[in-house]
């Protein structure tokens, strides 16, 4: 017994790490705001004066309290929220013109009427820290005045503006939550969000008198209810005027939103509330407005109310309905809705999201009525988890957005049972497949770039937060909550701050092996049926390697039958005997979860056949195109290939492979071909395994094999064809990031290229008798590339070493993107450094040159991994086409080469403007033939223009202005090339397509 006293003594600990912080009696701070603000439209500032009743009702003495000065997020780039901004991938803020952000220009603190020493904390400027002239003892209350002048930034996050739109949210100075734990200060972020102390608001917002506003808090002025009243009514009229009866209203208005270019006196309008932590407020000349009324438990009088513009005008058409729906249903599941109002608003020029504050959310462009339904619903279920639940948002995203998904999910199986998410996908998704969230989730846990819900979220992937968070967390919560015990916690901690412990002790979690997995760590769930036997029914072998022990249900199916079983969760290998069928039924399948109720990662190894010779072998499907993954089918699609070069001519053949966007093992994808002209088989091929290690010094380890076979010359003579096979086994390493956040990667690989041309040729004797031989060679390829993909200067770093035979040959490429505006504005630099320590005779051209032509003799892609139309053209449109090779000087020369050694620098930029024009400029040294010299000479060879970029690097035309004048020469003899035109190249780099590709379908 020593050893499970052991365990469960560490288990202790864990538990007393994880949720031990707060052995001390519950207490919450009180703080009640008096706040005076007025917006001047002409400025964009907010002006006024915030005053704070602090009451400290914990039992410590308060010698400073910390303030929130979130408005200052907004002031520079090294603020936390900027610097997330850019490790997200976003630029937006990070070219924000100076009057474009915003800060406070003036603020001061008095305590009691005596000013108070202030500092900004060190490291972030929305943090300060006030010193109070004498300690604030338990149970005494003192009042702040602080003064204050805002500079409203553009709308980047939560606060700001759109011309005369204002989205005025986390404005006010705000003490920092001081709770059991201690101090909680955080800058502001974009992505993590809030924790505030509970109190009392009084709002007096002034303002110019055609403003509408949207806020938080019961609205006390008798002349603005008249006012928003009036809106009401002129809001109908508009409607019944835009779409009269038996018109459709689905339909967008599609006129343009100007602001009024009014000038009239100010307003003041007050607001007060209670039992609340946070104050925003929304203010638009434009708005339309809508007003409903729902009753909730004994109070009749709870207001629905939606603001809107001209754009999305139709989709907001019902949103008070929405609203009246959410209050309701959220009210019966969780507990009664104790606010005077429930208020949409809409901001239809910010991005696709939507936000939570007491009484009131915001919510950005949406794609459907539908959606902005759920999207307020979710949104208005925040009043419960976050709003009244005030849970820390910040360190625990997952206790309020987790929490509620799950009923959000519950609103949405009720009012909408066949709404999916993702309505772009619906084409290609049958039934039994699965839905893009699902493999999302199951695709991150493969390639093990999951993280801990509980991971801190200045240490989560966007991924991560928006998926773990909400999504997966809404799977535990399927498996943990009772909707009637939720009833007692909300009743229990409603206005208060409840912690995880608080959570865990409630629902009775705090022993649960499994559930603490599931929030703390990154295991996985993952059942596996080993095998079945048949002995007195059926035993059957599952294995859970590693996982995390969530009871199961096991489906034992006979023909349309089902009957279930329940099963203890277990980590290891366990055997299960399932009694033989009182009816006398032969079950022919049994299934793990079949439900899909446990967050089972991999489903494809949850399903067994009890007879056959293949048991696990899932029914073998053929599809057209794509799909998403089925886990109980083995998927094969097929599509038509087309392909074309200038020998083989068009290429038409299949395409067969097992793509289903789900991360997976084994991939394939070939596409062989019938060359209509050279009546060859040719196409393309890759077959690749995947390791995806759990922890070791690899993310993911590739085994793979490419195959391609084309022809590459025609004899026009002799009526034959030149034609390569090229075959690669590869392996690749791609290293582990040492913070998942990290924009850098590392990888490595090793590829051997086996070369086999198979060439046709003639001799003087016999000029008509084609003969044929083989030329075979290989090389060995070791690379190593560094990538930072980080927005503000993503560079790529590669060191390349080629071994064949007869040559070593060393080179390292480089290509940094420098951007100087956003939307892809930017320069590019490429950098080139190639050294030959051997060359012996090799039996291909590996020489380095100034960039990739083609060649009759042989391309200079030795390496034969280009795509070219016309691999071995000298003359005509085909021996144009340019790709990357070297010094990568983008105008076409036909001389420059070095057997020793060649350094190479390239620049473009984008112009401003619409027009994609990249005027571009390349150079190179190396030690090459001069034919002016006659002699071995250090060689310098430049050459500028344009570039019409299509796809960047995948489909771009260079127009050459200037060259050097070794370049010139290199064409003296050919009266082919003597026009500008015949000098353009052109680059269509299948290869960056097919990424470019590939990270469309990732990002979708
Ligand atoms: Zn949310």
């Amino acid at each position: 017994m020593m050893k499970k006293i052991f365990f469960t003594l560490i288990f202790s600990i864990f538990v007393l790490f994880a949720f031990g912080q707060n052995e001390q009696p519950y207490f919450q701070q009180e703080v009640n705001y008096d706040i005076e603000v007025t917006l001047d439209d002409k400025s964009h500032t907010l002006k006024g004066v915030t005053k704070i009743e602090y009451i400290n009702n914990s039992p410590d003495d308060l010698e400073s309290i910390y303030f929130h000065l979130w408005a200052n997020a907004y002031k520079n780039q090294k603020t936390a929220f900027a610097k997330q901004q850019v490790q997200n991938g976003s630029t937006k803020f990070f070219f924000a013109k100076d009057n474009e952000k915003g800060s406070y220009t003036q603020i001061s603190f008095e305590v009691n009427g005596q000013k108070v020493d202030w500092t900004y904390d060190e490291e972030h400027i929305d943090i300060a820290l006030v010193k109070l002239n004498q300690k604030l003892r338990p149970q005494q209350s003192i009042q702040f005045r602080i003064p204050f002048e805002i500079k409203i930034p553009k709308y980047f996050s939560r606060m700001g503006h759109e011309g005369q739109a204002y989205y005025i949210s986390q404005w006010f100075p705000k003490p920092a939550v001081y709770d059991r734990d201690g101090w909680h200060p955080m800058p502001y972020l974009d992505m993590g969000e809030f924790y505030a102390e509970f109190g009392k608001f009084d709002v007096k917002i002034t303002l110019p008198e055609d403003y509408v506003v949207a806020a938080t808090g019961q609205l006390q002025t008798e002349s603005e209810k008249k006012f928003l009243d009036r809106k009401v009514r002129e809001t109908n009229r508009y409607i019944n005027e835009k779409y009269p009866r038996g018109s459709d209203r689905t339909l967008p208005l599609l006129e343009k939103d100007t602001f009024p270019n009014t000038n009239l006196p100010n307003k003041t309008i007050r607001y007060t509330a209670e039992n609340i932590h946070d104050f925003a407020w929304f203010a638009d000349k434009r708005f339309f407005v809508q007003k409903g009324k729902v009753a909730i438990g004994e109070n009749n009088n709870v207001f629905t109310w939606a603001f809107f513009n001209k754009k999305e005008f139709h989709l907001w058409l019902n949103a008070t309905k929405y609203l009246e729906q959410a209050v309701q249903f959220y009210s019966q599941k969780v507990g009664e809705y104790p606010y005077p109002h429930v208020t949409a608003v809409s901001n239809p020029y910010g991005a696709l999201g939507a936000m939570e504050y007491p009484m009131i959310t915001l919510v950005d462009r949406m794609f459907s009525a539908n959606n902005l339904d759920v999207v307020i619903a979710h949104e208005v279920g925040h009043n419960w988890f976050q709003g009244i639940l005030g849970f820390n948002e910040r360190d625990y995203t997952w206790l309020d957005e987790g929490i509620n998904s799950y009923y959000e999910r519950l609103y949405e199986k009720n009012f909408y049972p066949d709404l999916k998410e993702q309505p772009l996908l619906n084409f290609l998704q049958e039934d039994g497949e699965i839905d893009l969230m699902e493999l999302l989730k199951s695709s991150m846990q493969k390639e093990n770039t999951h993280q801990a819900i509980s991971t801190p979220v200045n240490e989560m992937t966007e991924m991560n937060y928006g998926i773990g968070s909400y999504d997966r967390t809404a799977d535990i919560m399927g498996l943990y909550l009772t909707p009637h015990k939720m009833k007692g916690f909300f009743n229990q901690w409603k206005f208060k701050h409840p912690q995880p412990s608080d959570f865990i002790k409630y629902f009775d979690l705090e022993n649960d092996k499994a559930f603490n997995d599931l929030i703390y760590t990154a295991k996985k769930v993952d059942y596996k049926i080993v095998s079945v036997s048949k002995s007195g029914g059926y035993r059957l072998k599952i294995n859970n390697k590693n996982g995390i022990a969530v009871p199961f249900k096991i489906s034992m199916i006979a023909g349309d039958q089902i009957r279930t079983q329940n099963v203890e969760g277990f980590v290891g290998e366990k055997t299960i005997q399932i009694p033989p069928h009182s009816e006398g039924l032969t079950f022919d399948k049994f299934i793990i979860d079949k439900d899909r109720e446990i967050p089972d990662f991999n489903r494809k190894n949850n399903t067994i056949r009890t007879s056959g010779l293949l048991k696990k072998v899932e029914p073998f499907r053929l599809k057209f195109l794509g799909g998403v993954q089925n886990p109980t089918k083995t998927t094969m699609y097929w599509l038509p290939a087309l392909g074309w070069n200038n020998y083989d001519k068009t290429m038409l053949g299949v395409v067969l492979h097992n793509n289903d966007l789900a991360a997976k093992n084994f991939e394939f994808a070939v596409a062989p071909m019938y060359g209509t002209a050279s009546k060859n088989i040719v196409g393309t091929g890759v077959v690749k395994y995947n390791f995806f290690p759990e922890s070791s010094l690899f993310q993911r380890v590739t085994l793979s094999m490419h195959g391609k076979r084309y022809s590459s010359r025609y004899d026009w003579r002799n009526k034959f064809y030149d034609d390569f096979t090229k075959l690669t086994p590869k392996l690749e390493f791609v290293f582990r990031k040492k913070r998942m956040v990290s924009s850098v990667e590392h990888k490595v690989s090793f590829r051997y290229v086996n070369i086999s041309k198979n060439e046709g040729f003639t001799t003087i004797d016999n000029p008509t008798d084609v003969q044929r031989r083989k030329n075979n060679y290989y090389v060995n390829e070791l690379k190593y590339t560094f990538n930072d993909s980080k927005v503000t200067s993503p560079l790529k770093l590669e060191f390349t070493a080629h071994q064949g035979e007869g040559f070593v040959r060393l080179f390292s490429n480089y290509k940094q993107f420098i951007p100087y505006r956003k939307g892809g504005k930017g320069a590019t630099i490429r950098g080139f450094l190639g050294w030959l320590p051997q060359l012996d005779n090799p039996p291909a051209l590996v020489g380095f040159t100034l960039g990739g032509i083609t060649n009759e003799v042989s391309t200079r892609d030795y390496m034969f991994d280009e795509n070219l139309l016309g691999r071995t053209q000298d003359l005509g449109i085909f021996s144009q086409q340019y790709f990357n090779r070297d010094a990568r000087l983008r105008t076409l020369a036909n001389q420059g080469s070095s057997e020793e050694w060649m350094l190479g620098l390239g620049v473009s930029s984008t112009i401003p403007g619409p027009l994609p024009i990249r005027p571009y400029f390349d150079a190179a040294i190396y030690k090459g033939f001069d034919f002016d010299k006659f002699k071995e000479a250090t060689i310098f060879s430049y050459s500028g223009g344009v570039a019409i970029v299509g796809i960047p690097d995948a489909i771009e035309i260079y127009i050459p202005f200037f060259e050097s004048k070794d370049i010139t020469d290199s064409f003296l003899y050919e009266t082919d090339r003597n026009t500008l035109f015949k000098r353009i190249s052109f680059l269509i780099d299948l290869n960056a397509l097919q990424r470019v590709g590939k990270e469309t379908i990732r990002f979708y």
